[in-house]
């Protein structure tokens, strides 16, 4: 691991992941930032939104790819 890299790491804080929600938190606190005051339905909830957003970041993601070929396209017919 590169030095910068080394050092960025050390001063990030512990975290680990939630077997509730399966998005990380400070290992140091003693519950999920994320579930730990949501309940099943909050939790559910939760979820759904998580996957809400997994898909339109790749929507977003196909939309920068299909904009680069679109430049590239125009820089080579010009
Ligand atoms: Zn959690």
């Amino acid at each position: 691991m590169p030095l910068g890299r080394a050092v960025w790491h050390s001063m990030q804080p512990k975290r680990k992941k939630c077997d509730r929600c399966n998005l990380y938190s400070r290992e140091n606190l003693d519950k999920c930032r994320w579930c730990g005051d949501l309940d099943e339905q909050g939790l559910a909830l939760l979820r759904e939104r998580i996957e809400h957003q997994h898909q339109s970041n790749k929507s977003l993601g196909r939309l920068f790819i299909v904009l680069a070929v679109i430049t590239a396209l125009l820089i080579v017919l010009m």
